[in-house]
C-alpha cells in the first residue's frame, strides 16, 4: 500500500516539475518576444488582482456593517424588552419549574412587598395562600403535560406585611430548543379593589343595610346548608321567628329615624344573645329570625328564647328618651316540626301568631294543633271571601235612646254573616279576618250603602230624625276614596250628613294618627258626626277630643258593667261622664243591661244609652216593629218619635 502511495506521489512530483519547466520555457520565449507586452500583461494581472481584492474588501465591509446593524437592533430590542419588563404595570416574574424566582420586575416587588434581592431567594409558592397552592400545582402539571397552553386564575397572595392581596395570575411555560420545559413566566395583576367591590356587592345582596344582619336570601341559603348538614349528622336545629310588639306605634311616636335606631339596637342584642355559629337575620320591618344550630335539648331553645325576651325588654335609650320594647317569638324545630325550609318557616310563623295571641312578650313552640287551627282559619277565610257574592251578609240594628226624653234617636248598624256551615257569625270573629284579607274594604262599602239605604227607608216611613251609627275599621281610613265614597252615598240617598254617625275606636286613631285625623277632619267638613267608640279602653289623649271636636263618646260597656258593682268603677264612670259633658261632647253609655245601670247613668248625667236593657241588636223587620212599638224588657221607658 505504502509503495503504491510513494509511486503516486512520485508521479505527481514528476508532472509538476515538467509543468513548471514548461512554463519557464514559455516565459523565456515570451521575454524574448517583447518586454513591453510582458509589462502590460503584468500590470493587467496586478490590476485584476487589486480589483478582486477591492471587491472582496467591499463585500467584507458590507458584511461587517450588516453584522453591526443586527447587533445594534438586537441590543435595541433587548433594551426595549428590559424597559417593558421593568416598567410594566403588571407584575412580571421568571420562575424555575420548582417555583423559585429568577427574575422579577418592580411592580411584582411592590405587589408583594419584598425588594428584588429578597424575592430572588424566595419561592413563589410560599407567597400564595395555602388554599390556592394545590390548584396552582395541578395547573402547572397540565402546562408541562401540554394539556393547557396557559393558566389564568384569581389567587390570594400573602403580602410581606401579612395581608392578603388578590391577584389575577397568568402562568405560561417556556420550553427550550428541544421542547423541554425550561422555565415559567408569571404575570400578576392586582385585583384587590375589584374584589373589594365584588365583596361589597355580594354583601349588599345578602345583608340588611340597616342592621348589617343577614337578609332573607342569606338566611335561606344558610337554612338549606344547615338542613343538609343536620340531615347528614342527624342533628336538630331551631328556627325562632321574632316580631317586635307594637313596633308601628313606637315608630309613629318616636319617629322613623329613632325607630331605625331601635331596630339596630335590638339587632345587636339578638346577635349577642346567640353563639357565632347561630344566625340572626332581619326579614324586613320589625321581623327577625334567629337560627340556633346543633340543638341538643329542646329546653335549651326555651332558655335562649327567654334570654332574647329579657335582653329586648331592657330599657333602650334613644336621644335621651327611654323606650321599653318587647317581642314575641314563635319556634319551630327541625326535624320534628318540618323537613323543609318552607314548612319550618310557616310553622315558626304560626307559633309566633300564637305568641301574639298569648299577650305578647312570650315565646311559643309550634304544635300540631296550630296547623289545624290555621287550616280552620283558612277555610273560614275562603267562605268569607264568597259571602258577599252569595249575599250572606246582613245588618242588625241596635236602638240608641236619649235618656232625658226616652226617645229612640238612632240605631247602630252591626254586621252579621249568615252562613250554612258556620251559622250566624258575629263581627268580632270576621272583622279581623276580613281586615287580614283586605275584604274589609268591600264589606265596609256594602255596610255603608245598605245602612244608608235603610235609614232613608226609615226616614220615608216617618222616623225622620233617626240617626245611623256605622262602625269604621282601621283599613278603610287608608282607602284614598273613603271620604268621596261617603259623599257619594250621601248624595245618592239624599240623606243629611248630620244623620250619619261614624264610630271609630281610639286604637284606630293610634295606629296611624296623622292620616286618621286628616280623614276625620275632612269628614267633619262634610258635616258627618264623629263618635269615639269603646272609650276608656284605648289611650288617646284627651286634648285630641277637643281639637277634633268629636260629637259623641261611647263609654265602653266594661265601665258600665262595673259601675254598679264597685265604688271605684262607679267613681271612674261618673268622672268620665262629667268630663265628657264639660267638653260639650255627648256621653253615650253602651252595654246597659239592667235597670240599676240605667238609673245610675241617668243620675250621673249620661245623655244617651244603648244595650240589652233597651233592646238586643235586631234584624231590619224586627227593629222596624220596635221603632213603631218600643218595648224594653219588662219596663216602659221608651217613647219613639212615631209619626205613623
Ligand atoms: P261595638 O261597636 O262596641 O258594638 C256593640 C257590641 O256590643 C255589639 O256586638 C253588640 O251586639 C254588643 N252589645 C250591645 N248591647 C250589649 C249589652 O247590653 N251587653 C253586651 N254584652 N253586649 C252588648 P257585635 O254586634 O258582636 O259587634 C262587635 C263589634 O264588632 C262591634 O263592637 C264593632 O266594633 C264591630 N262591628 C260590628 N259591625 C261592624 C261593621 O259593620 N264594621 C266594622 N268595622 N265593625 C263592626
Ligand atoms: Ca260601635
Ligand atoms: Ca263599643
Amino acid at each position: 500500500m505504502k509503495r503504491i502511495l510513494f509511486f503516486i506521489a512520485g508521479a505527481l512530483l514528476g508532472l509538476c516539475v515538467a509543468f513548471v519547466s514548461d512554463w519557464v520555457a514559455l516565459y523565456r520565449q515570451i521575454i524574448q518576444l517583447n518586454t513591453s507586452i510582458l509589462l502590460t500583461i503584468s500590470s493587467l494581472v496586478v490590476i485584476f488582482l487589486i480589483s478582486v481584492l477591492l471587491i472582496k474588501y467591499k463585500q467584507l465591509s458590507q458584511l461587517n456593517k450588516k453584522t453591526f446593524q443586527v447587533d445594534n437592533s438586537l441590543r435595541e430590542v433587548t433594551k426595549k424588552f428590559e424597559t417593558l419588563f421593568e416598567q410594566s404595570t403588571i407584575g412580571l416574574a421568571m420562575l424555575n419549574l420548582d417555583g423559585t424566582l429568577v427574575r422579577v420586575n418592580q411592580t411584582f416587588c411592590e405587589l408583594l412587598g419584598y425588594n428584588a434581592s429578597e424575592m430572588l431567594s424566595m419561592n413563589y409558592y410560599f407567597m400564595v395562600h395555602a388554599n390556592d397552592v394545590n390548584h396552582l400545582q395541578i395547573h402547572l402539571k397540565n402546562l408541562i403535560d401540554k394539556k393547557n397552553d396557559v393558566y389564568q386564575s384569581e389567587q390570594e397572595c400573602i403580602h410581606k406585611n401579612g395581608q392578603v392581596v388578590w391577584v389575577m395570575a397568568t402562568l405560561s411555560l417556556i420550553r427550550d430548543l428541544n421542547d423541554e420545559p425550561h422555565h415559567l413566566i408569571l404575570q400578576l395583576q392586582n385585583i384587590s379593589l375589584q374584589k373589594k367591590a365584588e365583596e361589597r356587592l355580594h354583601h349588599m345582596a345578602y345583608h340588611d343595610p340597616l342592621t348589617g344582619l343577614a337578609n332573607r336570601n342569606k338566611l335561606e341559603q344558610f337554612i338549606n346548608h344547615i338542613l343538609a348538614s343536620s340531615r347528614r349528622h342527624q342533628q336538630c336545629f331551631a328556627l325562632l321567628f321574632l316580631d317586635l310588639d307594637r313596633f308601628k306605634n313606637i315608630n309613629d311616636t318616636i319617629g322613623h329615624e329613632a325607630g331605625d335606631m331601635l331596630l339596630q339596637i335590638v339587632a345587636e342584642r339578638l346577635r349577642s344573645a346567640v353563639r357565632n355559629t347561630d344566625m340572626v337575620a332581619r326579614l324586613g320591618g320589625d321581623e327577625f329570625v334567629v337560627l340556633i344550630t346543633d340543638v341538643k335539648k329542646t329546653e335549651s331553645v326555651g332558655l335562649i328564647a327567654q334570654k332574647i325576651l329579657d335582653s329586648v325588654l331592657e330599657v333602650i335609650i334613644i336621644k335621651g328618651q327611654e323606650i321599653y320594647s318587647t317581642t314575641s317569638i314563635g319556634i319551630s324545630l327541625y326535624p320534628y316540626d318540618g323537613q323543609t325550609i318552607q314548612t319550618l318557616m310557616k310553622n315558626a310563623d304560626l307559633a309566633l301568631y300564637r305568641a301574639k295571641e298569648h299577650g305578647r312578650n312570650n315565646y311559643q313552640f309550634y304544635t300540631i294543633e296550630m296547623t289545624a287551627k290555621a287550616q280552620d282559619k283558612l277555610a273560614l277565610q275562603n267562605a268569607l271571601a264568597h259571602a258577599l257574592v252569595k249575599n250572606e251578609f246582613l245588618l242588625h240594628y241596635q236602638p240608641i235612646m236619649e235618656i232625658a226624653t226616652r226617645k229612640i234617636i238612632g240605631v247602630e248598624a252591626l254586621l252579621r254573616w249568615s252562613n250554612k256551615e258556620y251559622g250566624m257569625v258575629t263581627p268580632d270573629e270576621i272583622i279581623a279576618l276580613a281586615e287580614e284579607t283586605g275584604l274589609i274594604i268591600l264589606v265596609s262599602e256594602w255596610v255603608l250603602k245598605t245602612a244608608c239605604q235603610q235609614l232613608k227607608n226609615w226616614h220615608e216611613m216617618g222616623f225622620s230624625s233617626l240617626k245611623m251609627a256605622i262602625n269604621c275599621s282601621a283599613r278603610i281610613f287608608k282607602q284614598a276614596t273613603f271620604v268621596d265614597d261617603i259623599l257619594k252615598v250621601i248624595n245618592q240617598t239624599g240623606l243629611s250628613p248630620a244623620s250619619l254617625e261614624l264610630e271609630i275606636t281610639e286604637s284606630i286613631i293610634m295606629k296611624d294618627p296623622e292620616n286618621t285625623l286628616r280623614v276625620l277632619y275632612a269628614l267633619k267638613d262634610l258635616g258627618v258626626k264623629i263618635v269615639i267608640d269603646d272609650f276608656g279602653t284605648g289611650y288617646w289623649s284627651l286634648s285630641n277630643l277637643r281639637r277634633l271636636s268629636v260629637d259623641k263618646i261611647k263609654i265602653d260597656r266594661t265601665f258600665v258593667k262595673q259601675a254598679t258593682l264597685d265604688e271605684t268603677s262607679a267613681a271612674i264612670t261618673t268622672a268620665i261622664i262629667a268630663m265628657v259633658n264639660k267638653l260639650h261632647i255627648i256621653p253615650v253609655a253602651e252595654g246597659v243591661e239592667t235597670r240599676e245601670q240605667y238609673e245610675f247613668l241617668k243620675r250621673e248625667g249620661c245623655l244617651e244609652m244603648q244595650g240589652y236593657y233597651l233592646s238586643q241588636p235586631l234584624a231590619q223587620e224586627a227593629i222596624t216593629k220596635f221603632l213603631r212599638h218600643p218595648m224594653p224588657d219588662g219596663e216602659t221607658i221608651l217613647e219613639t218619635e212615631k209619626t205613623i
